[in-house]
Order: structure tokens, then C-alpha cells, then sequence
């Protein structure tokens, strides 16, 4: 049994006053005008689904939304830990609102999200950047109301991170900026403490929602009029583990694939060691689930895996696209894969370009190793130069734009269904299920329908074609 806890009604009544005293507060301070929200996303698809809670709570406490922080009156940014890289461009992008605050004292300036809920960054925050008023961590998103309320009454600068592990806030409000694109988180945490990630720390333990509300959720979004719905969680496969209801991912998707309308269904992540048959199974019976699979792989040499603690070996993972090649045979992976992970040698790093070569990924995203405080990878020790690294680095990406190159030229002369997804300038944009992009001459008022697409030519990451039908 899990030990997940879901928050109270009288919790989320509590909230909704705080909200409603926001509002009263800002509208009594500026009778003229709207207070106007910048909510700044870096990160994954779990930190755009919980912005998108965000700013549906300052919707309910009366807040507009700007794209510029000179005409915000609050400015909050939801924040990544995964690498150094995302973590450093947030304080740089946060010091340099130093000097608006200044000429604006009534500005609020918050952080929230991963980044923060690490103490050493919190105590950062607190020492080095005064003019930041809110932080809060990933267990209290849901507090926001209480929390910004606390803020402008003048109670002083507000830091909450409570380890609040195995919390689920249902019923939030949601401002989805997507149109026909939605996230669908189905699952929050992450158990599996691979030796590099920092998520198990920030994200806490896997808890998985429940199957009802993630099927009405879904079924809302279809009459709204989504058409690409991506179920999101840390690793996917292991949804509902150890929940009394006892409803497996796979089962789940089959609910979610039995709603009436046209739309697709994505998922992301899916981690190898909890990929089954039955997964490809399912995948191959559902006629709504995309034949797009981001499986990460990691690393191509099972020495190197065993020290992230992956849970699979290389042979397996080469095992388990074997199995789902067979079982769904149009079924196109993606992949993540990390280079420079301490102790790599160029022996492993040749068998993760083999690895990539033999399975002829779509496309990779691909990762120099970055050290996190706190995982056990950060002090393993890492002789190779970060030259070297650098260098491996750009080889997998050369070997896999040939690849990616080679994979969308053999598609030229296929007619497919994809989705039109924008319009600029008189080119449309439709993608495919297994997330590749054409460019086709058309206008926006196909924006958002499906359509019958032939391919007529290739570049390593984009197709080109010609609209054959639109449909209704
Ligand atoms: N849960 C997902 C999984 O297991 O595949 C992915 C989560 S993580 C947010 C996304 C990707 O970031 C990982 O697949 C990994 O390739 C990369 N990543 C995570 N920690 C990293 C680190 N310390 N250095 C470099 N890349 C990292
Ligand atoms: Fe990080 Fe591994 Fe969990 Fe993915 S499965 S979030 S890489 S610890």
C-alpha cells in the first residue's frame, strides 16, 4: 500500500481564500489595473504542466499574463536541477532583475520548482539575492495562494521547502497554453535514484494519481478539442505500482485509448528495465497511441550502466527493441543518451555510437555529464579531460545526424497523416506521431486539423512536403 497523500478539501478551501484575498489586495492597491504575471518555465515537460497549474492560480487571484518582466508585477520562475547549465542560467537570469526591483518595490520576484528545492540553493537565495521575495519548492506548488499572500501583506521574504514527500494536489486550476497539444501528468517522483539524477531528491517518491480522474481529465480534454495528449511521469511503466486500484500503465492507456474522438496519445518517460511486452502489446492494439517511444538509453556499454544503476544491461536494452520491432513494427524510437559520465573510457563510448547505429534512433538527446551535489556520480572520480569530452561529445552528434539524415530521406514518396501544428508566413507545420516535423505550403485555418501529407523531400531533422487533404 503507498502512503501517498492527496490534499485535504478543507486544504484546498484554505487556498481558494487566500486567493480570493490576493485578489482583494492587489485590487484595492491598483483599482486601474489587472496585475500582470511572468511565469518563466525551464526544465521538462512536468515543469510545463505544473506552470500551467501555476498560472491557473493566479488566474483565480486575478492576474493577467506578460511575456516581459518590465511589465510584470510578479515575476516567477519555475525552475530545473538536471544539469549545471539550467541552474546557472536561472541565477543569471535572476540577478539581472536586480535593478528592476529596485525601481519597483512593489515587483515580486519567486522561484519555484526543482532548482530550489535543494538547500544549498535556497541558501544562496537567501544570502546572495535579497530582492527575491518567494521560493518555494515542489511539494507546495499548491500553496502558491497562501504563500504570495504572505508576501504582499508584508510578512517579509517567504521560503518554504518542506520535504513533504508523497503529496498529490488534485483539483487545481489549470491555464494550458497548448491549444490542441496537452500534458497529462499521471504520475509525479521518481524511485529509481540513477547515480547521476538529482530528480528522486527534488521530485521525491514515485506516486501515481488515480486511474479516474486521469481518464476524466483526458476525456475533458478531447470535448475542449486536444488532439495530441502526452501522459507525463518520470518513468511511465511503473504507473500504479503498489496502488490498491490496481491499474497498470497498460491498462491504463487502453481506458484512455477507448474514449471517443480523434486524438493521439504520447507518454513520456518510459524507463527500459520497466518496459514489458505487454506495454508493445497494448501499444500495437490501441490504434491511438502513438508509434513514437522515447526509451533513454543512457549509455551504450552495461559497465557504464551499471554504475548509473540503470537496472538493464546493453543486451537487454537491444533485447527490448527487438521485442517492440516485432510487435509493432512501425514503431520509431527516441532516446537520451549522457556522454562523459565519470569513468567512461573511450571503449564505452564506442559502444554507445554502436549502440546508436544499430538502432537508428529518430532523433537523441544528447547530454555532456554534469555533476549534481548529493548524487553519488559527483564524487566518483572522472579522469578524463572535459576536451575529450567535449570532442566524443560532437562525434555521436555527427553519427546521429547522419543517421536522423539518412532515416527521413528513405521517407520521401510516403503519404502520412500528421497533425498541423502552426502556420507562419504561408508554412504550415504538421508532425508526425513519431515526433518529426514537415514543412508544407498551406494557411492557418488548417492549424489544428489532421491531414494527408506526401513527403517530398529531407533534410537530418526535418521533412518537406505537399498537402494532398485536409480533414474536417
Ligand atoms: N526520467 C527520465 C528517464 O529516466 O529517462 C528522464 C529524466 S531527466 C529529467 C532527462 C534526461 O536528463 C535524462 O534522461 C538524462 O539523459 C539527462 N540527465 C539527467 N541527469 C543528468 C546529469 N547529471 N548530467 C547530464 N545529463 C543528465
Ligand atoms: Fe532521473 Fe533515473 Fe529517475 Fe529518470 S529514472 S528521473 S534519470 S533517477
Amino acid at each position: 500500500m503507498s502512503n501517498i497523500r492527496t490534499i485535504t478539501i478543507e486544504e484546498r478551501e484554505r487556498q481558494q481564500d487566500c486567493s480570493r484575498r490576493v485578489r482583494d489586495w492587489y485590487a484595492a492597491r491598483f483599482p486601474d489595473s489587472v496585475p500582470l504575471a511572468c511565469v518563466r518555465t525551464y526544465g521538462c515537460q512536468q515543469n510545463v504542466a505544473d506552470s500551467e497549474r501555476l498560472k491557473g492560480m493566479l488566474a483565480g487571484m486575478g492576474f493577467g499574463f506578460t511575456e516581459k518582466a518590465e511589465a510584470a508585477d510578479l515575476i516567477l520562475f519555475n525552475t530545473c536541477a538536471v544539469r549545471e547549465h539550467a541552474e546557472d542560467r536561472v541565477f543569471g537570469n535572476v540577478g539581472a532583475l536586480k535593478n528592476l526591483k529596485r525601481r519597483r518595490p512593489s515587483l515580486v520576484v519567486g522561484l519555484c520548482g526543482c532548482m530550489v528545492q535543494q538547500e544549498h540553493v535556497t541558501e544562496k537565495l537567501r544570502k546572495s539575492y535579497p530582492f527575491v521575495d518567494l521560493v518555494f519548492g515542489t511539494h507546495v506548488l499548491h500553496r502558491l495562494p497562501e504563500l504570495l499572500e504572505r508576501v504582499v501583506r508584508g510578512n517579509g521574504r517567504v521560503f518554504e521547502r518542506p520535504v513533504e514527500d508523497g503529496v498529490i494536489a488534485e483539483g487545481l486550476p489549470v491555464r494550458r497554453d497548448g491549444g490542441f497539444k496537452a500534458f497529462l501528468p499521471i504520475m509525479y517522483g521518481c524511485n529509481n535514484f540513477c547515480t547521476y539524477c538529482v530528480v528522486p531528491y527534488v521530485r521525491g517518491r514515485e506516486r501515481s494519481r488515480d486511474p479516474g480522474l486521469i481518464v476524466e481529465e483526458a476525456r475533458g480534454l478531447i470535448a475542449e478539442g486536444v488532439r495530441d495528449i502526452t501522459l507525463l511521469g518520470q518513468n511511465v511503466n511503473s504507473y500504479g505500482r503498489g496502488e490498491a486500484h490496481g491499474v497498470d500503465f497498460p491498462t491504463l492507456l487502453r481506458r484512455i485509448n477507448a474514449l471517443e474522438g480523434d486524438f493521439l496519445i504520447r507518454f513520456m518517460t518510459s524507463h527500459p528495465k520497466d518496459a514489458t511486452p505487454a506495454l508493445f502489446e497494448t501499444i500495437a492494439e490501441c490504434e491511438k497511441v502513438s508509434r513514437h517511444f522515447h526509451l533513454p538509453f543512457q549509455s551504450g556499454s552495461s559497465r557504464v550502466l551499471r554504475r548509473m544503476n540503470r537496472g538493464y544491461t546493453r543486451e537487454q536494452y537491444l533485447g527490448l527493441i527487438e521485442t517492440a520491432r516485432r510487435l509493432v513494427p512501425d514503431i520509431a524510437f527516441t532516446s537520451d543518451v549522457i556522454v562523459g559520465f565519470p569513468g567512461e573510457t573511450r571503449g564505452d563510448f564506442e559502444q554507445t555510437l554502436d549502440l546508436i547505429r544499430q538502432v537508428e534512433f529518430v532523433s537523441l538527446y544528447t547530454f555532456l555529464f554534469s555533476p549534481r551535489r548529493g548524487t553519488p556520480a559527483a564524487t566518483m572520480e572522472d579522469p578524463v579531460p572535459a576536451q575529450e569530452k567535449a570532442a566524443w561529445f560532437q562525434e555521436m552528434t555527427a553519427l546521429q545526424e547522419t543517421i536522423a539524415a539518412q532515416r527521413l530521406a528513405g521517407m520521401v514518396g510516403q503519404r502520412r497523416r500528421a497533425l498541423i501544428e502552426s502556420e507562419d508566413d504561408g508554412y504550415l507545420e504538421a508532425r508526425l506521431p513519431e515526433n518529426i516535423v514537415i514543412r508544407t505550403q498551406g494557411d492557418a485555418s488548417a492549424v489544428g486539423h489532421y491531414a494527408t501529407v506526401e513527403i517530398t523531400g529531407a533534410r537530418s531533422w526535418i521533412l518537406s512536403g505537399r498537402l494532398v487533404t485536409i480533414e474536417a
